[in-house]
């Protein structure tokens, strides 16, 4: 793979002029300058004014589940009850080889599709030990020039109905997970779910981690765990340190209780991701017609200061049947999804996608600015508008300076 010095005659969002983007040995930008001619041999790439943004981030996925359909019986109901269930039943039998391949071949697929930096999930707890994290901590490591990655020890069964999972999680975080998961909203009752969201929170101290919690993932408008979380997050000191996944519920919730949730995520800023594709799938399955849409509030959010990413969350799995891991498409997904209409609206849906979910992943060294890493993507269009309007492949994608993908 080749290491590039210039890319040159580049379009970047902000600026009226192309410029040539100047990279330093190391893989860093080193200068941007205005445009001054055309390439010149082979550690050069001309853009030719095309747009040239900073890698796309991935801030949600579940690479242990990446192509795993073909495993699982079907989903007849298509709800996420059933999809939990069936793969509760085929992780048991699963290998790290097995997994390691499978998301090898997502993460490839991914990078294709201009994404640098990835935040995966994996299952960990009783059933699943820790086979998944080993096959995704061991892709993460064949992969590691291609794609940043940070692992979420994720108990997909739950904790208080998983006991145990506690002191795998622990070993998880151990053997190389950055951060803890959880999925609240996955226990028998409120009080169960109050009390698993303070456990992550202990074992978030015991480590010194972040958290990422699968939460209020359901049309149920009495699922309030969003509101705990964000009042935990303040009390136990934590504040930016926590995304809440999904917060479909919030959706559901009536206006006045909405208002309420949106501000105490503001005020303990806490990151909120939607996962677009899966959650138009599986939510309002108990929905007749109308159906709704099952994605949170996203534009209320951001309007409140909320600090809003997306992510792609399934790939052909028991969950979610299609999925390419471009986030062009989950940004094409979301502008549909919540009326996005506006040329700036759809124009700020590539910052969910890159500077948002930078924050939420608490990146530095992220974006075109002198002293960040060149990791880029060369996009055929003038604009994010074009972009998530055509969603072409790029002609190229950079990590560190290194041309990974063409
Ligand atoms: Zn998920």
């Amino acid at each position: 793979m080749d290491r590039i010095q210039t890319v040159r005659n580049a379009r970047i969002r902000g600026a009226n002029v192309p410029v040539d983007l100047i990279l330093s040995p190391d893989g860093r930008i080193e200068r941007v300058e205005p445009a001054s001619g055309r390439a010149t041999g082979p550690a050069e790439i001309d853009a030719g004014g095309m747009l040239v943004m900073p890698s796309f981030i991935d801030s949600h996925l579940h690479l242990d589940l990446a192509y795993s359909l073909d495993l699982v019986p079907p989903n007849e109901s298509g709800t996420l009850a059933e999809a939990i269930r069936h793969w509760e039943r085929v992780k048991r039998e699963l290998t790290p080889d097995n997994v390691c391949q499978r998301a090898i071949r997502a993460i490839r697929e991914e990078v294709s599709f201009g994404t640098g930096f990835i935040r995966t999930h994996v299952d960990v707890g009783t059933s699943a030990g820790l086979r998944l994290c080993e096959g995704v901590l061991a892709a993460r490591e064949q992969t590691r020039d291609l794609v940043d990655i940070q692992v979420v020890a994720f108990p997909q069964d739950g904790i208080l109905q998983d006991p145990g999972v506690l002191d795998v999680m622990r070993e998880a975080l151990r053997m190389g997970c950055d951060l803890v998961g959880g999925i609240a909203h996955n226990e028998r009752t409120d009080d169960d779910s109050r009390q698993h969201i303070d456990l992550l929170f202990d074992l978030a101290e015991e480590f010194d981690r972040d958290i990422d919690c699968h939460i209020d993932e359901t049309d149920d408008p009495y699922s309030r765990c969003t509101e705990v979380l964000a009042a935990r997050t303040v009390e136990r000191g934590w504040k930016g340190r926590v995304t809440a996944s999904h917060v479909c519920a919030l959706a559901g919730y009536d206006n006045v209780h909405a208002a309420k949730v949106i501000r105490l995520l503001a005020a303990a800023e806490v990151n909120v991701v939607t996962n677009p594709g899966v959650n138009l799938h599986l939510q309002g399955r108990f929905d007749r017609y109308p159906k709704r849409r099952g994605l949170t509030r996203v534009r209320e959010l951001l309007a409140a200061g909320v600090n809003v990413s997306a992510g792609q969350d399934c790939i052909r799995d028991p969950f979610y049947p299609l999925g390419t891991g471009s986030l062009l498409e989950v940004g094409h997904l979301l502008i549909h999804a919540d009326h996005l209409s506006t040329a700036s609206q759809i124009e700020n849906v590539g910052d969910i996608i890159t500077t948002n979910a930078a924050r939420t992943l608490r990146l530095s060294e992220y974006g075109l600015e002198p002293g960040c890493w060149a990791d880029l993507v060369v996009l055929p269009v003038n604009s994010m508008h074009e972009a998530f309007r055509t969603r072409p492949a790029p002609p190229a994608v950079l990590k560190r300076g290194v041309r990974v993908s063409r």
